[in-house]
């Protein structure tokens, strides 16, 4: 009942949305582009943004803690990207040919992710792109055949492994899974994250020389802002070099956590790795790269293991103009004020928690997700990739420092994040229909503060019934 009174109210406030989305199906199966927008009963039409705050086509205003899926670190319309972008297309663009700013984007990139093994990078138009230009890259250096992946892994719509992640990442659904997945035709093996024990059984058995690569995201940030361990990661990096497969660390969300990238700050070098989201200052963008030896074969002058890669768009001047003063906005001041503003929600809500008793302590530990009160170097958390649902309270909140996800459990979940979803819309909070918040850098201290009261509004409503 509180979900149907909660669609009649947004309804009833957003006239030109619905009309907006439905008729835009005569044009679009689904209303839009994009079926990660989808939230019952139809998603809000957007007219405008600015800086932390996006306005709807109804005339509402929210704060964007949406942030475009991690891609809108920089907020709305920021000037110094405005100012790069009216820059580069001063010059002209679609030039058929190389162009400087994309010679220097890619000096900036290799050097600020050199700890990460970046000594070369290659750019593409998203990180779905980035994802198959990497594994392809794997596939060809090795000459095998399988590629490692896991449960809840989400590397753009052709690379997308869902136990539950499905479901999950259109929250605003109740029931079944409302789509499959269409995944490239490779040899996955699917394994569980972060759990050392299943992932070696399944290592083992696969027939000898058979594994390429192992892709995985440091921290799963569609699968719901889950790190990894470090003693995983370290496992599958000890695993890559034994059996001479590619570790592919996808960075496209988690580059923003740590100046270098995460795995840097962890400690951990893949062979290869992927970045998108946000590198562009916001406009479209995804990148490959890692050892010079590997990339070495989309030199085309490399001879007959030279690998192909093309894409009218790869190199535009835009998204290389705005990416070069984004890199230089977000230095590494902004990368650490950032995280310590993800901390300062993640605890304002976890204390929340705490006080209601969804939380029984401080320290606890729950098997299978996230009560992640320590830092990434601290991570002691354990997966067994059993039991996983049972033994999580009914909300909670995970994150590595600027992602964060307050997230539903058990069996109504989807019809509690829906709730949570236009509650948050009422108090005028931008959010993903899954729960997800990534920060941009318009975001401050009050605003945070802001999302913990709206937290603590939905509690004080809804406890008893969670
Ligand atoms: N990899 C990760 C970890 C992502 O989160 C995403 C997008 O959400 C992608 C890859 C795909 O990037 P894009 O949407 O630019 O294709």
């Amino acid at each position: 009942q509180a979900v149907a009174n909660a669609h009649a109210d947004y309804v009833a406030r957003n006239p030109t949305s619905a009309k907006a989305h439905q008729d835009a199906h005569v044009h679009m199966p689904g209303g839009n582009t994009r079926t990660v927008l989808y939230s019952q009963p139809f998603p809000m039409a957007i007219k405008s943004g600015s800086g932390n705050t996006i306005n709807s086509a109804d005339g509402a205003s929210y704060v964007d803690f949406l942030g475009e899926f991690s891609a809108g670190l920089f907020g709305h319309s920021n000037p110094r990207i405005a100012e790069a972008v009216t820059e580069a297309l001063k010059s002209g663009w679609n030039f058929g040919g190389e162009s400087l700013y994309e010679k220097e984007l890619a000096r900036k990139v290799t050097e600020r992710f050199a700890a990460c093994g970046l000594e070369v990078v290659r750019f593409t138009n998203s990180g779905t792109e980035a994802n198959t230009m990497a594994v392809g890259a794997a596939l060809a250096y090795t000459g095998r055949k399988k590629v490692m992946v896991f449960t809840n892994g989400y590397h753009g719509g052709t690379f997308t492994f869902p136990v539950d992640l499905c479901r999950w990442m259109h929250a605003g659904c109740s029931g079944p899974p409302p789509c499959q997945t269409m995944n490239l035709p490779h040899e996955f093996v699917a394994t569980p994250y972060n759990n050392v024990a299943e992932t070696r059984a399944i290592i083992d058995g696969l027939p000898e020389d058979s594994l390429a690569a192992i892709l995985i995201e440091p921290v799963q940030g569609s699968g719901g802002c889950r790190p990894a361990t470090t003693e995983f990661l370290t496992f599958l990096r000890q695993k890559a070099d034994n059996l001479g497969a590619l570790l592919v660390f996808d960075e496209v969300m988690t580059s923003r956590l740590a100046p270098a990238g995460l795995g840097a700050k962890l400690g951990i070098k893949p062979d290869l790795m992927t970045l998108g989201k946000w590198l562009a200052g916001g406009m479209t963008i995804g990148a490959f790269g890692g050892r010079r030896d590997i990339m070495q074969m989309f030199d085309p002058a490399s001879g007959s293991k030279s690998l192909m890669h093309s894409g009218t768009f790869n190199n535009n001047v835009v998204s290389m103009g705005a990416g070069i003063a984004g890199l230089d906005i977000f230095d590494a001041a902004k990368v650490e004020e950032l995280n310590a503003r993800g901390d300062r929600l993640k605890k304002g809500v976890t204390d929340l928690l705490l006080d209601t008793g969804i939380y029984p302590e401080k320290e606890a530990q729950y098997l299978g997700d996230v009560l992640e009160v320590d830092s990434f170097e601290t991570n002691t958390r354990l997966y067994t990739g059993s039991g996983e649902t049972s033994s999580l309270p009914p909300l909670l909140i995970s994150s590595g420092g600027s992602m964060l996800n307050v997230r539903f459990t058990g069996t109504d979940a989807a019809l509690w994040h829906n709730l949570y979803y236009h509650h948050m819309l009422n108090r005028g909070i931008y959010l993903a229909a899954r729960g997800f918040t990534p920060l941009s850098l318009e975001i401050t201290d009050e605003n945070v503060d802001m999302y913990v009261g709206a937290v603590k509004e939905f509690l004080d409503k809804h406890l008893e019934s969670l």
